[in-house]
């Protein structure tokens, strides 16, 4: 039998050649819906494989153990994983899958990009699903890395999260294969998403949202969309709505990386789809909703002429919306617990209850996390995650930053979750208003997802101009575009912590195992990626500010101190101070990305005090010949120490001052942030606050300084508001308050110049 098949040639009676994935593409090309084309490594092919190089006796071995513990089951995944990565393919297996990649580079006529998807089936059980448990790989390109990427995704099988899965649904690992599909990337000009009935209302409408570029802009709400209805039956276009588009993200042709760049001017108010073209996929629209049986968001792209359908699943609004009406907007589910609502949106699914970064793989996609407290090694699977809740915690805690940014509902300082919470059990999280219900639950909730409203702010259509700068806050590279994409005057903080952490490994454990170039190297990729989105407007990035307690799980941090209190402890700049091995690497890390002319990256020192601290820092990085004429340093203002003896700072030549509001307002009014039980007495607009505040801006501007918000309380409009009033040059919000501060602070700086314009009559 074939190692390889082409999609085209395989259907829904190929679920244990292909798996359901590779079955559901050939059908849909069978049903005539373009869905970009390629071809399946099959299932008997990854079987074939483990038998003749003698591994599959030893993976199963490794794989009979007590998947609930952690230890365990992590080591299975180890052994089962390496097993495949490390054994010979047979050479004809290799070949085949190596000249089917040739065969369909030779068909589009140049070196296609693929994306490497895992398609698993159960040998009696052919259609099971084990949808979201083993890997994809995007943007492959090349014989080599194709193959490279089809055994990762062989490897996937092996995952903890796919062992844990299976055990748990009863399904034997020796009867489950996998097939890799490989399938053509689609470089659109145009692209989009369309519900094939009117999401809200279930009319047999086809709504199509189309903007230039790939498809992240629509999708991720970037860019404002050209708006078509069709209607289904009749296929006439009912109404034709032409946006002004801003950005679109192409593919860079010289590094292949995709870009946010400017929409050409003839291009910007040009309407992306022709008639002709919207019809069309109000066809396909309309095939897909039959053959599914239910309503479809579809996302498409048009590529060279060629419209194609990119992925097409079930729209979940439409039941939500009528439900929710016929019980009045108050949901009607019991409630089973209550916390803070850090981050908007709802959100219902699987509970799945994390101990630490290590049972990552437990979170699928859409599943809802449940946590002590999240820690940034966690990171990878709240970006999975439908939605967060945790038992501690405050508005200003990890969990609610790192939600927000990512635009995932959060409800924080539950005190109970992991105890109340079950795994496996459907609940529903609303975390706009911090409630979590059992089962699913209708929610006419005016809360938007947060990444909603990340989109929203993409779509003003006129930015205001403010004279106070509107910046925005980023902790993870790959929400630079979003970030840029909000029209941002630049980046108020840049926190490298979750990069940091990201990597698994202490810095310290690169310094002792002499992979310091490597560790630089790390950090200047991920600044850059950012430094990159925004040039030339200025990224203020900040040096690591970790507390103990975050390091602990990583590799290397298995000696970091036990500390009574990581929040007063060794953290930010007296850390780095104190091992200046480690602050040395971040400067070099500045260095570079300076020599490579990424001259708008500017330097922020957290948790400053003394002014002694802010000489010492300068004075390493004049060692390490860091030219500060040329670069920003300036500190984060989150100590009332600080504060208080701003002059000596200005004296000293900082460029720039940003209050971390977060932490000021824990320590100027003694309230833990991340403790619950003092959240209610935790206020950023105390008057002790403000009058901080006030001081700093005062001297600053008196000096000519520079100030900033970067704390929570930036994307308050209430803190923007008196923020200009009292002067301050910028602000900078999270990415979803951005077009919201923005519109305060133009209001805001009216307000003041038509009461000085009244004043002088
Ligand atoms: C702050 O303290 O306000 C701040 C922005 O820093 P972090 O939240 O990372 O401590
Ligand atoms: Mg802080």
């Amino acid at each position: 039998m074939d190692s390889v098949v082409w999609l085209k040639d395989v259907g829904k009676d190929n679920l244990s050649l292909v798996g359901g994935k590779g079955a559901s593409l050939g059908e849909m090309i069978n049903i005539g819906v373009p869905v970009p084309g390629g071809f399946a490594v099959t299932a008997q092919a990854f079987r074939d494989f483990i038998n003749r190089a003698g591994i599959a006796k030893k993976i199963f071995k490794a794989l009979d153990v007590d998947v609930n513990q952690e230890v365990q089951l992590h080591k299975a995944e180890m052994t089962a994983k390496k097993l495949i990565m490390e054994a010979k393919v047979p050479e004809d297996i290799e070949k085949a899958i190596k000249s089917r990649y040739e065969e369909l580079c030779q068909q589009e006529g140049k070196q296609v990009f693929v994306a490497v998807r895992s398609s698993a089936t159960a040998e009696d059980l052919p259609d099971a699903s084990f949808a979201g448990q083993q890997e994809t790989y995007l943007n492959m390109r090349g014989a080599e890395e194709v193959f490279n990427a089809v055994r990762k995704c062989w490897a996937s099988l092996y995952g903890a999260r796919a062992i844990f899965y299976r055990v748990e649904q009863g399904f034997e690992h020796e009867k489950v294969n996998l097939s890799a599909i490989v399938q053509k990337m689609v470089d659109s000009e145009k692209s989009g998403v369309m519900f094939s009935s009117q999401p809200s209302t279930g009319e047999p409408l086809v709504v199509i949202e189309g903007a230039w570029g790939l498809g992240e802009s629509v999708v991720s709400g970037s860019v404002s969309p050209d708006n078509f209805v069709v209607d289904r039956k009749t296929k006439k276009i009912l109404s034709k709505y032409i946006a002004t588009k801003e950005t679109m993200i192409i593919r860079d042709p010289k590094t292949q990386k995709t870009v946010t760049i400017k929409v050409p001017a003839k291009k910007k108010e040009a309407v992306v789809l022709t008639d002709k073209e919207a019809i069309e996929l109000a066809n396909y629209a309309e095939i897909l909703e039959k053959h599914y049986g239910i309503p479809q968001d579809i996302e498409w792209g048009v590529e060279k002429g060629k419209i194609y359908i990119l992925q097409s699943r079930p729209i979940t609004t439409i039941g939500n919306a009528k439900k929710a009406e016929a019980s009045s907007s108050e949901a009607s589910g019991k409630v089973l617990l209550t916390g803070l609502g850090a981050a908007p949106g709802v959100a219902t699914g699987l509970v799945r209850l994390i101990s630490s970064g290590r049972d990552l793989d437990k979170v699928k996609q859409g599943d809802i996390m449940v946590t002590k407290m999240t820690m940034p090694d966690m990171v990878p699977g709240m970006k999975r995650a439908g939605a967060i809740v945790t038992d501690e915690g405050g508005m200003a805690c990890h969990a609610a930053i790192v939600s927000r940014e990512l635009g995932c509902p959060a409800v924080v300082g539950t005190k109970k979750a992991t105890t109340t919470l079950k795994d496996g059990m459907e609940i529903t999280v609303d975390g706009g208003k911090g409630i979590v219900y059992e089962g699913r639950v209708a929610l006419a909730s005016s809360a938007k997802p947060a990444a909603a409203a990340a989109g929203t702010a993409g779509m003003t259509v006129s930015k205001p101009i403010t004279a106070t700068e509107v910046k925005v806050n980023v902790s993870e590279p790959d929400r630079a575009e979003a970030a840029a994409a909000t029209m941002a005057d630049g980046v108020g903080l840049l926190r490298i912590e979750h990069m940091i952490l990201g990597l698994g490994k202490t810095p310290n454990w690169y310094i002792k195992n002499g992979k310091s170039e490597e560790y630089i190297d790390e950090l200047a990729k991920g600044i850059k990626i950012v430094a990159d989105a925004f040039f030339p407007r200025p990224v203020w990035v900040r040096t690591l500010d970790a507390p103990t307690d975050e390091f602990r799980a990583m590799e290397g941090g298995e000696n970091e101190p036990h500390e009574h209190n990581p929040m007063l402890g060794w953290r930010g700049i007296r850390r780095d101070l104190t091992e200046t091995d480690h602050f040395r690497l971040e400067v070099r890390a500045f260095k570079k990305l300076h020599d490579m002319g990424l001259t708008n990256v500017g330097i922020m020192l957290p948790m400053v005090q003394h002014v002694r601290e802010f000489q010492k820092a300068k004075a390493i990085m004049m060692e390490e010949s860091l030219d500060l004429e040329k670069i920003d340093v300036g500190i984060m203002v989150e100590t009332p120490g600080a504060a208080l003896t701003i002059e000596d700072f200005i004296d000293d030549g900082i460029d720039f001052i940003s209050f971390g509001t977060n932490d000021l307002t824990q320590y100027t009014l003694a309230v833990d942030r991340n403790n619950e039980n003092v959240a209610g007495l935790y206020s950023e607009l105390h008057p002790a606050i403000l009058k901080l505040i006030e001081y700093v801006v005062e001297r600053c501007n008196e000096a000519g300084v520079k100030t900033s918000i970067c704390g929570q309380a930036g994307s308050y409009p209430e803190m923007a508001k008196r923020l200009v009033e009292i002067g301050i040059t910028s602000i900078s919000a999270n990415i979803d308050a951005v077009a919201t501060v923005r519109e305060t602070v133009a209001r805001s700086e009216k307000i003041l110049m038509l009461r000085a314009l009244r004043n002088r009559d």
